[in-house]
């Protein structure tokens, strides 16, 4: 059996590496002169930055990627995160755990019976699954600035958008109870990313750079790429997005409801700031989530377990915030007003490394986090990577839940447990 596989992101090569290691005979197309699409390192001033996600996992070691990971025998370390989270709010940065003391008893104890039911899997339906989850939570627990904060925070780090649908919400809630909190992976993003493509290749696969896939023929089940390549498939998967995949089928190969469908779709959109601080680790392996701020949603400090991101002597730290609007000039220049309210002296101190938008053509998600996206209607075609994160799948999370859907359709593998 042959599969085509078009892109090297993590869905792409994660789905490549199980259809290789069950014998598939495997092609990755990938239109970059590197692989592992927006999570690999990338190499800025003696700093290993990332092209896209924070060198973390959302549930670290015990979460879906590390799963997979596993079941590859992939040769990765991910540390969890400790403490789980921290808060930065009123200039002081705490311990998570602190911020209960911002409820009182009453909010306290419907916060601790909506963990409660969210936990046993009473989860929001029908309409109230619709509804905003900020909304949602000032109904469950009371009008809370503190709670509210956090939450908008949170889903600016996670998702990279204010506000999701209270479904979505509250199965991201039932993940982090079920898996625990984020994990740094050792070397970074690159260190996943690599070990994959090496174990495609080790059970026969192979990885090519430099192919840009024009054109896909799905009666003839046939791949072009730029370069006058033709590949003949039995399964197709596409890491490059829905929207991007029915272009290269052409649109006439779909009906009109499913293309007003795929053209409903809104990804997310943020702004990653790259900071170097002289000195030791400032914060450790964990995640700040930024509450006293204008625009940064969170950050948190790759090199603290793995030093060799940031150069001799200095500590690296990534922050993040959601875009608010399409004006990208001013959403940096809030941006940078919120770094020295977390750092005060950094000028002294450190500098702004490099500033990454993701928007567009490179968005954070290509699919933003609570919309549903039904199976791709073509046939033997399976859309992989950000563009198909199951429901309540944070990031590459979402992206390991999405591939275990496609390895079970494929008839490799059982992932039940998994599903939120
Ligand atoms: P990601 O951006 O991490 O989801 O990964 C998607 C990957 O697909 C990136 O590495 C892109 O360079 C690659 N890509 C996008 N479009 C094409 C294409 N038409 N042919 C081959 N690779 C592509």
């Amino acid at each position: 059996m042959k599969a085509v596989v078009i892109g090297s992101g993590i869905g792409g090569l994660l789905t490549s590496s199980f259809l290789a290691k069950n014998g598939y005979e495997v092609t990755v197309l990938e239109k970059a002169p590197y692989t592992g699409g927006r999570f690999t390192n990338l190499d800025y001033k003696g700093f290993g930055l990332s092209t896209g996600a924070f060198h973390m996992l959302p549930h670290g070691e015990d979460g879906p990627l590390a799963h997979l990971l596993k079941l590859l025998g992939a040769k990765v370390t991910i540390v969890n995160s400790n403490p789980k989270g921290m808060i930065f709010y009123e200039g002081e940065t705490f311990h998570y755990r602190e911020g209960w003391k911002y409820l009182n008893w009453r909010e306290r104890i419907k916060a601790m019976k909506l963990l409660a039911d969210v936990k046993r899997n009473k989860l929001p339906e029908g309409e109230e699954a619709g509804m905003s989850g900020r909304e949602w939570i000032r109904e469950k627990i009371g009008n809370n600035e503190f709670v509210d904060l956090f939450i908008k925070s949170f889903l600016g780090w996670a998702d990279s958008v204010l506000d999701v649908p209270a479904g979505e919400l509250a199965r991201e809630i039932k993940a982090a109870l079920k898996w625990g909190g984020p994990g740094l992976v050792k070397g970074g993003c690159k260190a996943v990313t690599d070990e994959l493509a090496r174990i495609t290749e080790e059970s026969g696969g192979k990885v090519l750079t430099r192919k840009r896939v024009v054109e896909i023929d799905p009666e003839a089940k046939m791949v072009f790429t730029s370069d006058g390549d033709e590949l003949n498939y039995d399964i197709l998967v596409s890491n490059v997005g829905i929207k991007e995949t029915v272009e290269l089928i052409g649109k006439d190969n779909f009906d009109r409801d499913y293309l007003k469908r795929v053209d409903s779709l809104r990804p997310s959109e943020g702004i990653k700031y790259n900071v170097a601080l002289k000195g030791e680790s400032r914060i450790g392996n964990t995640v700040v989530f930024t509450l006293d701020t204008e625009r940064i949603n969170g950050y948190n400090e790759p090199s603290s377990i793995s030093p060799e991101l940031a150069r001799e002597g200095h500590t690296l730290i990534m922050l993040h915030h959601a875009l608010q609007s399409r004006n990208v000039k001013a959403e940096q220049r809030r941006g940078i007003e919120d770094l020295y309210r977390i750092f005060p002296n950094l000028d002294e101190e450190g500098e702004i490394l490099l500033i990454q938008t993701y928007l567009d053509g490179n968005p954070v998600n290509r699919v933003a986090s609570g919309q549903s996206v039904e199976d791709f209607p073509i046939q033997d075609v399976y859309i992989v990577g950000d563009a198909y994160k199951p429901s309540g799948g944070i990031e590459v999370e979402g992206i390991a839940l999405g591939v275990m859907e496609t390895l079970e359709k494929l008839g490799l593998g059982s992932f039940e447990k998994w599903y939120l």
